[in-house]
């Protein structure tokens, strides 16, 4: 019997053992840096000319590993290998799998602060982000396994006499995993061996700014007795090779998280049936958010002002589930306005590596071009309350940034910037506040901050959005306990760390037997 999940806990770093741990992590990977990874297509190692360069974001000319990166002939290798693995992997035994999962997890969690330490250096994450991180790679192995060791029963259905019903569920065959950097470990170990568990073969194109942790993952699979083939580790650009892949007919399901562009353009590409294809693909899609906290007049306002900050500017934002829109009634706006400037006032910006930095930098130029043009947007459409500069020269470094009284329908409380800034809207009522929390294509995370039973209540039939919290932020969901993902333009509702999401990596076969 396997003992039942509980979620990895989250490092107290107020302890010296834990610091000194981590600073340690720190050191092993700063030991690591500039070493080159191959692409890993059938358990063979092949390195190409051409390399992915994965630089910190906090020091670009800084050199976390060169990556080789995947061309379109290697990609078709990897598509065959998978497909001629699928054909032995589908048949291997859950427990097996499962097992392969739960070692693969024990790997890591040895190994917590190294791999933490990957993600302060490669996806510039400030220490408490990168555990968390970590924690929630450990999470998605650990309760998919136990998914999986339940799903292998099927589900029970009826039989009349002399008749035997089974119904249960087999694999799809081969998933092209595109997994995101913004959880570069935990999304992209998630997405990865959700699929695998579930007994199909992946060919995985991590994000292109952070691959090195995902060859480190590749690396901890291994160890834990993957078998050769099953999954397959080609980085490559999007253009090419995800588009080649999306494309090519022998896939058969598609698991992506990133944004909502890309997600539509593989929702597209993935609904064209080729020659020769004889299946529909599936796509599973994890895309962008809009996400409001909404703060009602009966509440604890410094509660409020706390879970607004937290949830738009930790990890500079940069989570489809930020805080990027704050609806205030009216009669408390000013207050809970005030209050979240003081309290971003505080937050320190800097290299991720000292732990004192709460925010450390964007994930690479684009963003940190992407962000600053949105914050020039917002100096037209509201009042600059704090921050509103960056700094590229030596990181791509954003202050945490508050824009005042934006109107309802202004492009920054529309658009997803995925970067430390949050417009503060005010709202006539509670009703009004709701209306304007759900004015947008998105629907993912969404919190309401308030004391009154009534209005709850009807935050929780109205307000639209996969992930609706009360009373806390709206970031930082945990496997196996508030499956996340969400509606709309968001994605498919897929619900990582849920008990849905198995499911959807496998299709359900029906036999019935007479005797
Ligand atoms: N699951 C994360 C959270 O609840 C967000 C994932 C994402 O940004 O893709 O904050």
């Amino acid at each position: 019997m396997v003992f039942s999940y509980k979620h990895e806990p989250f490092t107290d770093f107020s302890l010296q053992e834990n610091k000194d741990a981590f600073i340690t992590g720190l050191a092993k990977v700063g030991a690591y840096l500039g070493q080159e990874y191959p692409l890993i297509i059938g358990g063979e190692r092949i390195s190409t000319k051409e390399k992915i360069v994965s630089v910190n974001p906090a020091n670009h000319s800084q050199v976390i590993g060169s990556v080789s990166k995947a061309n379109k002939q290697l990609a078709e290798k990897a598509m065959q290998i998978a497909s001629e693995t699928f054909k032995t992997w589908r048949k291997t035994k859950p427990e097996m799998r499962a097992d392969i999962l739960f070692r693969a997890a024990a790997i890591v969690r040895r190994r917590k602060h190294e791999f933490s330490a990957w993600l302060v250096k490669e996806a510039g994450k400030p220490w408490n982000e990168a555990d968390a991180d970590t924690a929630e790679g450990i999470d998605f192995m650990e309760y998919y396994g136990r998914q999986m060791l339940k799903l292998k029963e099927g589900v029970p259905v009826e039989s009349r006499p002399s008749e035997f019903n089974r119904f249960s569920y087999i694999p799809l065959g081969v998933g092209v995993i595109i997994s995101p950097w913004n959880f570069a470990f935990a999304i992209m170990a998630g997405m990865t061996t959700a699929a695998i568990v579930s007994g199909n073969t992946v060919l995985l194109k991590p994000a292109s700014t952070t691959p090195v942790i995902a060859a480190k993952f590749m690396e901890v699979l291994e160890e834990a007795g993957l078998p050769a083939g099953v999954v397959n580790f080609i980085p490559g650009s999007g253009a090419e090779v995800g588009d080649y892949l999306v494309d090519h007919p022998s896939t058969r399901f598609i698991s992506f998280t990133g944004s909502r562009d890309v997600g539509v353009r593989i929702f597209e590409r993935a609904s064209k049936v080729q020659d020769s294809q004889i299946w529909l693909k599936r796509v599973i899609a994890e895309m962008g958010g809009k996400d409001t906290i909404v703060v009602d007049k009966e509440t604890d306002l410094e509660l409020a002002a706390q879970s607004i900050v937290a949830s738009a500017f930790g990890f500079s934002g940069q989570k489809c589930s930020a805080c990027s829109r704050a609806v205030v009634v009216a009669d408390v706006y000013d207050t809970v306005l005030n209050r979240a400037v003081e309290l971003t006032k505080k937050l320190m910006v800097g290299d991720p590596a000292y732990q004192e930095n709460f925010m450390g930098p964007v994930n690479d130029q684009a963003a940190f071009d992407k962000v600053m043009s949105y914050i020039e947007i917002g100096k037209q459409e509201g009042k600059l309350m704090i921050g509103g500069k960056g700094d590229a020269r030596e990181g791509w470094f954003i202050q945490p940034t508050i824009f005042a009284h934006v109107a309802e329908h202004a492009r920054i409380m529309q658009e997803e910037i995925f970067g430390p800034v949050v417009a503060f809207c005010k709202a006539r009522d509670f009703a009004h506040a709701l209306e304007i929390a759900n004015n947008t294509e998105y629907g993912l995370t969404g919190a309401v901050i308030s004391n009154n039973r009534s209005h709850i209540e009807k935050a929780r039939e109205d307000f639209h959005v996969g992930n609706l919290y009360i009373n806390r932020g709206c970031t930082g969901a945990i496997v196996g306990y508030q499956p996340f993902g969400g509606f709309n333009m968001s994605g498919t509702d897929s619900k990582a760390g849920g008990p849905d999401y198995l499911i959807q990596h496998m299709q359900g076969k029906t036999i019935s037997e007479m005797f």
